[in-house]
C-alpha cells in the first residue's frame, strides 16, 4: 500500500498555487489540466485554484508547462512529512 492510500485526500496538501505577480494570463494551465482544479477569474484574467483536492498526489505537469513559472507545488519532502503526519493522526485515532 501505498503512503497516502491510508489518508484522506483532503488531508493530503498537494496542489497548485498560482503566483499571480508572475502569470500573465495565458490560460495554459487550465486547458492542460482535465481535473477542473483551475477555474478562471475573469476580471483579473488568471486562474484560480477551485478543486484543490482534484489534483492528482504527485502530478506538476502544469507547473512544468508554465511559461512564466508561476506555478509551484510542495517540495517531496513536504509532502512525505505531511502524509506522515496524517497517518499518524489516522492510527492515534483508531487506537
Ligand atoms: S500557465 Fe502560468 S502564466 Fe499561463 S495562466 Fe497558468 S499560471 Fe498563468
Ligand atoms: S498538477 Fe496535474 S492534476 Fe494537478 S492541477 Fe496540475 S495538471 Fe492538474
Amino acid at each position: 500500500m501505498s503512503a497516502e492510500a491510508s489518508v484522506p485526500r483532503e488531508e493530503i496538501p498537494w496542489y497548485p498555487k498560482v503566483n499571480f505577480n508572475e502569470c500573465i494570463g495565458c490560460g495554459q494551465c487550465v486547458e492542460f489540466c482535465h481535473n477542473d482544479v483551475y477555474g478562471w477569474d475573469e476580471e483579473n484574467n488568471h486562474p484560480i485554484v477551485v478543486n484543490p483536492h482534484n489534483c492528482v498526489v504527485g502530478c506538476s505537469a502544469c507547473a512544468k508547462l508554465c511559461p512564466q513559472g508561476a506555478i509551484s507545488f510542495p517540495s517531496k519532502e513536504e509532502l512525505l512529512a505531511a502524509i506522515r503526519a496524517a497517518r499518524e493522526r489516522h492510527m492515534a485515532g483508531n487506537r
